[in-house]
């Protein structure tokens, strides 16, 4: 019988934090579950209405509203917690007073005595990544990012319909900055075994698939948050999903090739930044970072996006 019990501490319990707890209530994915916010009252309320379900639940959860010292036996760490931009607030700004908002979760964290593995959310994600590596002095491996998760799963559940078949059997991928500079190398993108961009060649009988719309796939990605967050002013349901998908890659020892924000070690020609590619994450968090044969101009792009990385970084800390 298994004794040992798989454990999650969520930090920032918002609409994100709480989107992903939903989730891993609804799909079974750990046996306990503490929520930790500045606002006690708000993550204890959290706990409770989550606690009255349990009777629906596939399977019995232990949760409850707690404090850091909880995380010493956690397998996971994940943060959700933020602080919104301010009207005429800039980027920077937002960065130094998100990078604040960490140091007073990661010093807590690591002295509790953990030793598993962060899982990042906060924006911008892949910044907050590297931010959250570098207080906890934790090996790099074992600090990860949402990344371009959300992002690659927009893309293939718009491939999807575009193309007419199943979003898990497109395997494409977004890469770089969750933001701004991210983009999709399409040499890379394929329905089942067969290439993407092999099925703009129109072969007789079959219906062609124009590169125009492909681009316009990449674009329609590249604004899905802020079309959200005009429509409804946040997002939270799909990164809910995407930590779930991740948390569950690690809890499994699964070897899944995720999108996630990593640091780079010499991978794509990049040493330290942090950025979304496709890696293989395991209980040990990240195992490998995949290295993918992108094109010249492919590979150029990558190489921007990582520059806006880095001197973001350069700014905070
Ligand atoms: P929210 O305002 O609903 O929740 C933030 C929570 O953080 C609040 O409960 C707040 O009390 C808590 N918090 C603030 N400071 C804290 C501190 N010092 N210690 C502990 N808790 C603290 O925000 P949200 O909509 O849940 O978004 C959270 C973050 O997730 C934002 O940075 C957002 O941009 C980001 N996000 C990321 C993705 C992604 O793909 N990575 C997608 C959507 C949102």
């Amino acid at each position: 019988m298994r004794v040992d019990k798989r454990k999650v501490a969520l930090v920032g319990c918002g609409l994100v934090g709480m989107s992903y707890a939903y989730c891993l209530l609804n799909q079974t994915v750990c046996d306990e579950l503490v929520l930790i916010d500045v606002n006690k009252q708000r993550a204890m309320g959290e706990a409770m209405d989550l606690n009255h379900g349990l009777a629906f639940a596939a399977s019995n959860m232990e949760i409850y509203q707690g404090d850091y010292k909880d995380c010493i036996d956690a397998d996971l760490v994940v943060i959700c917690a933020g602080v919104a931009q301010k009207p005429g607030e800039s980027r920077l700004d937002l960065l130094k007073r998100n990078a604040e908002v960490f140091r007073s979760i990661i010093d807590p964290v690591t002295r509790s005595g953990f030793n598993g593995i962060f899982l990042v959310a906060t924006n911008p994600v892949d910044v907050m990544t590297r931010i959250t590596c570098a207080l906890s002095g934790f090996n790099a491996g074992r600090v990860l990012g949402s990344g371009t998760a959300l992002d690659t799963a927009r893309l293939r559940y718009l491939l999807g319909q575009y193309l007419h078949v199943d979003p898990r059997n497109v395997h494409a991928y977004v890469m770089g900055e969750h933001g701004d500079s991210e983009f999709v190398p399409w040499s890379q993108a394929m329905v089942a075994t067969r290439p993407i961009l092999e099925l703009c060649h129109k072969a007789p009988g079959e219906e062609s698939i124009s590169r125009e719309k492909l681009s316009e796939i990449a674009d329609q990605v590249r604004g899905a948050a802020y079309q959200i967050i005009d429509a409804k002013q946040a997002t939270y349901y799909g990164i809910g999903m995407a930590l779930t998908r991740i948390t569950k890659a690690v809890l499994g020892d699964e070897n899944s090739v995720l999108t996630v924000t990593a640091m780079l070690r010499g991978e794509y020609g990049q040493r330290d930044v942090f950025a979304g590619v496709p890696c293989v994450i395991n209980g040990s968090g990240v195992r490998r970072v995949l290295e993918l044969p992108l094109t010249e101009e492919e590979a150029k792009q990558f190489s921007a996006s990582c520059q806006t990385l880095q001197e973001s970084f350069e700014g905070v800390l």
